[in-house]
């Protein structure tokens, strides 16, 4: 039955086309060095030894800081890019984000502003060691986080803001909390977990995941830290979106530095470390008619 239906698993041309091009992309089976014997429809894969500190899911905080792999090598500066900058503010045009989440972004404030909610401006974006060394000098440890400890060197973390009232009571707030799930993303910091993330509630701070790992948090609740103590407890969850199923299955990262993870032989899939010894693979299969 498994085998039936992971043989349906089929190549998004979208996703595809978008393999190799950024370290954290969705990648096809080209992108693999597939290993003998594996079964035909899943083969093993080796995760290499920076894995475990790169990708969407990476935890940050004051016991996994930053590595230098973790950083996304597709940032880019809102303000050359026009098309992504439609529909909101940026508080200055030094303003950088990985190039992923601002596409993801447009599309939020696309939908935002269907609602009549049109007043969001980004006002803070990536950040270099030296920003944050500024920044942390400036505003000391009680509202800043020293080089190296904050998410916004990842660069898919952003500040946003509303030209209407301060976040927490502004419509573009609310807007957020209701929907920023839906275009990958989530509210890092909420009000009710500050236990949690030990940072205090920040309903302007938002991070890109991606697809399904945002639903699934919005689902059960759960902030980054407690979805990757989940997946590290069950091993892995699957759920249905939109006639697309995820499968997301945690393995524990070998000393050793060389995991081996099972990914589709013909399909998407993304791998990410979660920055405290796992590695997080998520197979996306087309909910096929008849499978
Ligand atoms: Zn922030």
């Amino acid at each position: 039955m498994k085998k039936a239906r992971l043989a349906g698993l089929v190549v998004l041309a979208l996703i595809v086309a978008e393999a190799g091009r950024h370290a954290n992309a969705w990648m096809s089976r080209e992108a693999a060095v597939p290993v003998p014997n594996a079964p035909a429809a899943m083969h093993a894969v080796h995760a290499g030894r920076d894995q475990p500190y790169r990708g969407d899911l990476v935890l940050i905080d004051g016991a996994h800081p930053v590595r230098e792999a973790g950083r996304q090598t597709d940032i880019i500066r809102l303000f050359d890019h026009p098309e992504l900058r439609n529909g909101y503010g940026l508080a200055n045009t030094a303003i950088a984000l990985s190039k992923r989440a601002a596409d993801k972004w447009q599309l939020l404030a696309d939908a935002a502003r269907e609602d009549g909610i049109d007043r969001f401006f980004i006002m803070s974006g990536y950040r270099n060691d030296a920003e944050q060394a500024r920044l942390y000098e400036e505003k000391g440890s009680l509202y800043e986080l020293p080089p190296g400890f904050g998410e916004h060197s990842l660069g898919l973390s952003f500040d946003v803001g509303s030209a209407a009232a301060e976040m927490n009571r502004a419509p573009e707030g609310r807007w957020l909390s209701k929907h920023a799930w839906e275009y990958g993303f989530i509210l890092r910091y909420p009000q009710e977990k500050t236990a949690v993330t030990g940072i205090r509630f920040e309903p302007w701070h938002l991070r890109y995941v991606g697809m399904p790992h945002s639903a699934l948090m919005h689902r059960y609740g759960w902030t980054l830290e407690e979805y990757l103590e989940a997946l590290k407890q069950r091993k892995s969850m699957s759920t249905a979106m939109d006639g697309v199923e995820y499968e997301v299955t945690y393995y524990a990262a070998s000393a050793a530095g060389d995991t081996a993870i099972r990914v589709p032989a013909a399909g998407a899939y993304m791998v990410s470390g979660d920055n405290r010894g796992g590695i997080i693979v998520t197979i996306q299969t087309r909910t096929a008619t008849g499978a």
